[in-house]
């Protein structure tokens, strides 16, 4: 079976963009466009990893991660933040909030896949 990803993520180009290449390399991708959504499509798809925007409107991607950090049923679901580069303090704030690693956006189409294998295989899932 393909991993799921579930891609938060609020900007239209980059959702496109992510979703393209991580079924060009064999992921399923499930999207939500903002981190309440986020958070309920995560708890009814139970996806194998979360690829979360920081910078997301209402409830930005920290407040994502607490609350399902807060919830058992993720305990071994890899949150991955999505930071922008000129963001220093982002990545440790993200580490805090419970995200388990970050990238850095513009997300590079070469490495996103085997970067999300390593979280995979170190949660115990295969890619397919
Ligand atoms: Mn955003």
């Amino acid at each position: 079976m393909k991993a799921r990803v579930l891609v938060i993520e609020d900007n239209e180009q980059n959702l496109y963009l992510i979703t393209f290449i991580l079924e060009h390399h064999g992921y399923q991708v499930i999207q939500a466009r903002d981190g309440k959504a986020g958070i309920q499509i995560a708890k009814e798809t139970r996806p194998d990893l979360i690829l979360l925007d920081i910078q997301l409107p209402e409830m930005d991607g920290y407040a994502v991660a607490t609350l399902l950090r807060e919830d058992s049923d993720f305990d071994h679901v890899p949150v991955i933040a999505v930071t922008s580069y000129a963001m220093v303090g982002d990545r440790e704030k993200a580490i805090e909030a419970g995200c388990t690693g970050y990238l850095e956006k513009p997300i590079n189409p070469d490495t996103v896949a085997s970067e999300l294998e390593k979280y995979l295989a170190a949660a115990g899932k295969r890619r397919i």
